[in-house]
């Protein structure tokens, strides 16, 4: 029944008693219309409760409906007021529809952009609890115990600094800059920064960045200068020491001083050796030079890098046996595949002692060139086989050094091989020689026969 009924079955009882009172202008007449008024009253009131009560039973009904998503329910009576007040709840639900889904939208491009990030983030509630984090943060922590929302700082990772940057900016609202390391099979160096989420928000955000690399390359780097600086300083030292040693008398001396000048022209070209490899090397990896693609015959190349140890190897009263085919033809730089080779016959010379061989195979081997320096020379354990075309890496560095080496040989070859498309192996035992075997992409193409 609508308000207006309801309130015309109070008002006719009421018009009914006034009415009475004026026709009757007496007292008893007055209680009798009391009564009938009173009765009236009751009546009406009894039935518009009713009434009012159905219409806000079926009101909650379809408000309830609405909340939890559902159509309004068949069968209930819908009368004027309840259709209006229907229709605006029809309105505000579809406006709050329409917010709902900007909002989700909003949240799936914001989870977006952070699962893109390669930054890991969290962000943690007032307390310090992780209440959401982006994919990043997960390839980085790997928890053990899977979850990460819901952990605090420390059981996430075990560091005191990082838990108490993120109690400092949920508490006094501090921001933090620190640098941490994950210990485990790859340890990583994470840079964090940790900051309060904002003014009216409570928590705290942080922010992982992985450094590993970066700072590997700062150590490479910061090695690499300090191994040249090393390298530069022994023969400056003796070249100034025996210099100094002349002009304070001793170039008088016609015995010592033959032998000082000497020493001071084979230190001074390592140093120049040392200048040139270095060059090369930089030049290398900053790919400054540029590679011819060419047919480069091998038996040529090695017979040409053979010429230039030869001297060496006679020296040392050693055999240098070229066995390569002369259809052997590889596609290169001539002048890289000469300097590789003439790099490791000079090591093979060099690492083997007096009266020892050196043999140089050649063959065509799964569609590419393959060239093959083998010596009898003192051989590499197995642990440095790894390491020895790093810059530098030298098994035995007295020995290097008395042999005239720079330690920068095979890095050179490495980076060579690598411009052309090839590469370099080495097989070797301590004592028992070593094999340092050169692959190149072959002009006869990939199908060519072995030969
Ligand atoms: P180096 O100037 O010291 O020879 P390289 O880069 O050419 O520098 O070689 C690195 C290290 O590898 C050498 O110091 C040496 O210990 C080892 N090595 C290279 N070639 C041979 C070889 N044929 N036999 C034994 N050891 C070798």
């Amino acid at each position: 029944m609508p308000l207006r009924s309801t309130l015309l079955a109070l008002l006719v009882p009421a018009l009914l008693v006034s009415t009475l009172l004026v026709l009757f202008g007496q007292p008893t007449g007055a209680l009798a219309a009391g009564l009938v008024t009173l009765a009236g009253s009751a009546l009406a009131l009894g039935t518009s409760r009713v009434a009012m009560e159905r219409q806000l039973r079926a009101l909650t009904q379809k408000t309830q409906s609405l909340a939890e998503g559902v159509m309004f329910p068949a069968g209930v009576e819908r009368t004027d007021d309840l259709a209006q007040l229907e229709d605006a709840i029809d309105t505000l639900d579809d406006r709050l529809s329409t917010q709902n889904a900007a909002l989700n939208q909003e949240a799936r491009t914001l989870t977006a952009v952070l699962d893109g990030m390669a930054e890991g983030l969290w962000v943690t509630d007032a307390e310090g609890t992780v209440v959401r984090h982006n994919d990043a943060l997960a390839e980085m922590l790997r928890p053990a115990q899977g979850a990460i929302v819901g952990q605090r700082p420390l059981a996430l990772i075990r560091n005191e600094a990082l838990n108490d940057a993120v109690a400092r900016a949920c508490q006094e609202g501090a921001s933090t800059r620190l640098e941490l390391t994950l210990e485990g099979l790859f340890s990583r160096t994470l840079a964090v920064r940790v900051t309060p989420v904002g003014r009216d928000l409570p928590g705290s955000a942080a922010v992982f960045h992985d450094v590993t690399e970066l700072r590997r390359l700062e150590k490479v780097r910061k090695d690499f200068v300090a191994n040249v600086s090393h390298e530069l300083r022994t023969p400056i030292t003796a070249i100034r020491g025996y210099a100094e040693t002349l002009q304070g008398g001793a170039l008088n001396d016609a015995q010592v001083a033959p032998r000082m000048v000497e020493i001071i022209h084979r230190q001074s070209e390592r140093l120049s050796e040392l200048v040139e490899d270095l060059l090369e090397l930089s030049r290398l990896e900053a790919r400054e030079m540029t590679f011819q693609r060419t047919e480069v015959p091998l038996a040529l190349a090695v017979s040409r890098a053979a010429e230039g140890v030869r001297p060496k190897a006679e020296g040392k009263n050693q055999q240098i046996g070229l066995h390569i085919p002369p259809q052997l033809v590889a596609l290169g730089d001539g002048r890289a595949i000469e300097q590789v080779l003439l790099n490791l016959l000079d090591n093979a010379v060099k690492y083997t002692p007096a009266g020892g061989r050196v043999d140089v195979d050649g063959a065509y081997e799964g569609g590419r060139c393959v060239v093959r320096v083998r010596d009898t020379g003192v051989g590499i354990e197995p642990k440095h086989l790894s390491r020895i075309f790093e810059r530098f890496y030298r098994v035995d560095k007295g020995r290097s050094r008395d042999m005239g080496g720079t330690g920068l040989g095979l890095s050179i070859v490495k980076h060579l091989m690598g411009a052309m498309d090839g590469e370099v192996k080495v097989e070797s035992q301590p004592n028992a020689g070593s094999t340092f075997v050169i692959f190149l992409p072959s002009a006869a193409g990939p199908t060519a026969a072995t030969g």
